[in-house]
């Protein structure tokens, strides 16, 4: 099968529009070196890309993207971890002052948990990957009373809640946390509404982030 030909076009599209416009930053940015202030957790969901809904430019976000945007709890045990790889990295050598993460609404990752225990895929993997989310679910604290839409979107909330605690669970991260070099933050997107929530550190609660504007 050739490249895909949708690719080509955006491609296209990207040289004949903001690569003129942005054609000075991204040689800068390639002589200086990136130095992104914020780092992203998001997920993997093609409708929820950090880029688009930050508005960003060229060099602004580091952003490391996985299934259910999951910080999985330090574990130095010489296996290979993708997202603490991109957390060194972003926080010792980039030195970034803000780890946002960002959940979503409709999140297929945190729905294929909450139906255990039918898997998003019969594979080797989304099913040890999925278990990372139990202590969010412990979080959310029970279903029953809840209808199942508002309950998965608990879950989801949760879930940011848990990858924030984990965040530090990192013993340098958590000390950087600690004398305010580095803060974090829980963000909510609502995928139908375009609505981005961000979560009070002290309540817990996701407050929209923007007025001014209905969301329908
Ligand atoms: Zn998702």
């Amino acid at each position: 099968m050739p490249f895909p030909q949708r690719l080509v076009e955006g491609y296209q599209s990207f040289l004949d529009g903001r690569l003129r416009h942005e054609q000075d930053r991204y040689r800068e940015l390639a002589e200086a070196g990136q130095s992104p202030e914020v780092m992203v957790i998001g997920c993997c969901d093609s409708r929820v890309s950090p880029e688009v809904i930050f508005d960003a430019r060229p060099g602004e976000l580091f952003v490391v993207r996985n299934v259910a945007n999951i910080v999985p709890p330090y574990a130095p045990d010489g296996h290979a971890h993708g997202v603490s790889a991109a957390l060194e990295f972003g926080v010792a050598a980039l030195k970034v002052k803000h780890i946002v993460v960002l959940g979503h609404a409709h999140c297929g990752g945190v729905k294929a948990f909450a139906e255990k225990p039918a898997p998003l895929s019969p594979g080797d993997f989304i099913g040890n990957w999925m278990r990372l989310m139990a202590p969010a679910a412990a979080k959310a604290g029970p279903q029953a009373e809840l209808p199942w839409a508002d309950y998965l979107a608990r879950l989801e909330q949760a879930n940011v809640a848990n990858s924030l605690d984990n965040l530090k669970t990192f013993p340098r991260l958590r000390e950087q946390i600690e004398r305010g070099e580095v803060a974090v933050h829980g963000a909510y997107f609502g995928v139908a509404t375009g609505e981005l929530s961000v979560r009070d550190e002290e309540t817990g609660a996701f407050r929209p982030v923007a007025t001014g504007r209905a969301f329908a």
